[in-house]
């Protein structure tokens, strides 16, 4: 398949819209393990990029620019918290896609694994800490693995992101280990990740957006 630019920040709306559709799940979400505002921040940071979107990024044809100023102005808005891990998430994705006006099957096999493995390392969380390293640790590694064997990237996608969901439904059961929650200790078992559960909506946002773009190719 290709995505074009013009596509790629069709994608960011439909993450704007889904945000503002989420916002009081993930604030509700995290009320019962941290500040409750996970929702709020999500909007602020994505608002924020909406605005470029119809400003500055109207015209460009560089996937890799339109996702460094979709990271940088996410982290401009946002600040602390989830700021710079999606800043660095979306700066790694255009790093993988430098240059390109169309990005092909390896192109965004490439931008998806980067934007989670660049989260990860961003922010320094392992597999079962209940973040949303939770999610996209899963994600990148079936990606991988589906896209090597396959070289195609919606079947490879569509299972990564099946591995994404059990990752993120995983965070249910643990204990939180990191940033405000993790001083609930046990008492934060039972609550699924708020982090974890954006970091799936913002994959299976791409998902339904190349879904149905091959839906109307046919
Ligand atoms: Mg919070």
């Amino acid at each position: 398949m290709q995505l074009t630019a013009k596509e790629l920040k069709a994608y960011y709306k439909e993450i704007v819209s889904m945000v503002e559709e989420q916002k009081d799940y993930l604030c509700e979400l995290d009320r019962k393990i941290g500040d409750g505002d996970h929702g709020v921040t999500m909007s602020i940071g994505w608002q924020a990029v909406n605005e470029k979107l119809d400003n500055e990024l109207v015209d460009e044809e560089d996937c890799a620019k339109v996702s460094i100023t979709v990271g940088k102005t996410f982290l401009s808005a946002v600040g602390s918290s989830v700021g710079p891990l999606y800043a660095t998430g979306f700066m790694r994705g255009a790093k993988a896609v430098k240059g390109k006006t169309v990005l092909e099957d390896k192109d965004l096999a490439e931008f998806w694994i980067a934007f989670a493995r660049g989260i990860k390392e961003r922010g320094q969380a392992e597999v079962g800490d209940k973040t949303m390293v939770d999610t996209l640790d899963p994600f990148a590694n079936e990606l991988e693995t589906k896209f090597t064997e396959s070289g195609e990237f919606l079947s490879a996608f569509t299972d990564a992101v099946a591995a994404a969901k059990v990752g993120m439904e995983s965070t249910k059961e643990l204990v939180s280990k990191r940033g405000r929650s993790s001083r609930l200790g046990d008492r934060s078992v039972g609550a699924q990740d708020p982090g974890a559960t954006s970091a799936y909506m913002i994959l299976a946002t791409f998902l339904n957006f190349v879904q149905a773009k091959t839906e109307q190719a046919i």
